[in-house]
């Protein structure tokens, strides 16, 4: 077994992969047909062969990544390198007298009092102490959680607490930090990335907040759009909405500066957190709109955050509207929505019955992130047609799914989908929390799934059918994909020779 794997291993570095697209149509026939052939071996009976398959989908062409949050994908180690070069400090103890918390950064040490100073320890000191240093590892990630052996949090919990721990040196650096997510995507043959970096600034005047500050879930129709047309007529008229806007388009602009090149490209969903009251949403929400529509880098709109939290779940009607609102004033602006994170138990099954229905249908979602609670909505069969037919793509995020909402193995609805023709694609959700990336993602599909490899390459070929891109992008993308696929089946297609 040994020697197989090293023979294999040998045989795929050696290979010159640079001939493939060369080679006669005959000869891409027969690498297609190879690998088809390969990989169905490795598949093959109630242990498919991890070790082989592993290698297999760190080396398959990856298309895009379209569900991707930028903070969420920086690794802990990052994050504490961004601490050390900002001499930054963390608290390794917690005290409610000298209001230190453990694990928490302290952007400001010099104006700590001398106690609180000598519990906030600089990043070698962090790296030096490896139980603590191991500690934050766990407490700033998923890293090694095990809910029966730690006294944590439920998983949704530690999983969303992650984000208050390094927000304070998540926006160090965009461009460094995107540099460092295509380092990773290019050693995962990984060309697009259609990531979350920065939600759309909102407006916090009280003269505007009264605007939508009478908004209840008992608001008629009629009600919610009259406050809606005022608050926009408010964002649209106001100079530091405009400023506001600007200053986000630059800041997106700079952090993009120098990334695309012939086989890397990233573009952005703008965003809004959805656990905000009304005023904050929509004006966060008319933002990244009118980002959307002024450049070119922002290819879409999504709604983030706990969707199980009081607020998401109150106002989840409320939200959708002003979607629908937003959408008719920028017809052109591509959503993809956050819908159906949610379990029964979670939330009452109430909760569960209408939020991808929502944000098909009131929202005008062109793709649906997660939707994982499906099987509970209202006549889930016709709601899974629809998607077929509207080509609403879901966003499947399998090891987040089963991180934080425990859905799993043959629990997942991605067979639904799949069963009912609806389109989806596999993606990383937030691969520095969860520890993970694309390829391990593909991994745990094909290892629990077994899809053929034609299956495969079609789910691979959505994440750029689906992407938000412009359709001349998307040809261009296409092609990409098709010459990855070329290489990449050229070098598979030598393997079962070395095996045997
Ligand atoms: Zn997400």
């Amino acid at each position: 077994m040994k020697t197989n794997i090293t023979l294999v291993l040998a045989c795929v570095l050696a290979l010159n992969s640079a001939e493939a697209n060369e080679k006669p149509a005959s000869s891409l026939q027969s690498n297609l047909v190879a690998t088809r052939n390969h990989y169905s071996q490795l598949i093959a009976g109630d242990a498919p062969n991890i070790a082989v398959l592993t290698l297999f989908t760190n080396m398959l062409p990856k298309g895009g990544d379209l569900h991707h949050h930028y903070s969420g994908a920086i690794y802990a180690e990052t994050y504490l390198d961004w601490v050390g070069e900002q001499n930054y400090c963390i608290y390794r103890a917690t005290d409610t007298q000298l209001k230190s918390e453990k694990f928490r950064i302290v952007s400001k040490p010099q104006e700590l009092s001398e106690a609180a100073r000598a519990v906030c320890i600089n990043a070698d000191a962090v790296r030096q102490d490896s139980l603590f240093y191991n500690e934050l590892l766990k407490r700033w990630s998923d890293k090694d959680y095990d809910n029966h052996f730690h006294e944590q949090p439920a998983p949704d919990l530690q999983f969303f607490d992650t984000f208050g721990y390094f927000n304070a040196v998540s926006n160090y650096d965009y461009n460094k930090g995107l540099q460092s997510l295509k380092a990773r995507a290019k050693t995962e043959n990984l060309g697009y990335l259609e990531t979350m970096l920065k939600g759309g600034p909102s407006i916090d005047k009280p003269e505007f907040e009264t605007l939508l500050s009478t908004l209840d879930p008992s608001s008629s129709e009629q009600q919610i759009e009259k406050a809606l047309l005022n608050a926009y007529d408010f964002l649209t008229s106001d100079a530091d909405t405009s400023t506001k806007l600007n200053t986000y388009i630059k800041s997106l602009q700079d952090a993009a500066t120098g990334i695309d090149d012939e086989n890397f490209k990233v573009r952005f969903q703008a965003y809004v957190s959805r656990n905000n009251a009304p005023a904050k949403v929509f004006s966060s929400l008319y933002t990244s709109f009118a980002a959307a529509k002024d450049s070119k880098l922002v290819v879409g709109v999504n709604i983030v955050g706990p969707e199980n939290r009081h607020v998401a779940m109150r106002d989840y009607s409320l939200h959708m509207k002003m979607f629908a609102f937003l959408k008719k004033r920028f017809p052109s602006v591509k959503l993809s929505l956050h819908a159906g994170e949610l379990t029964l138990g979670m939330v009452p099954p109430e909760g569960l019955r209408s939020h991808i229905h929502e944000a098909v249908f009131v929202a005008g979602a062109n793709r649906i992130g997660h939707g994982v609670d499906i099987a509970h909505e209202t006549d889930a069969p016709e709601l899974l047609n629809i998607l077929k037919q509207r080509m609403v793509a879901i966003e499947v995020n399998l090891t987040s799914n089963a991180f934080i909402l425990g859905v799993k193995n043959e629990a997942h609805p991605v067979q639904l989908y799949a069963r009912h023709g609806v389109p989806f694609v596999i993606s990383t959700d937030d691969a520095g929390v969860s520890r993970n990336n694309l390829s391990g993602e593909y991994l745990l599909y094909v290892r629990n799934y077994k899809p053929s490899y034609d299956e495969l390459k079609h789910i691979v070929y959505n994440s750029i059918r689906y992407s938000f891109l412009p359709d001349d992008e998307k040809h261009d993308e296409t092609e990409k994909l098709d010459k990855r696929f070329a290489e990449f089946e050229a070098r598979i297609a030598t393997l079962p020779r070395a095996i045997l």
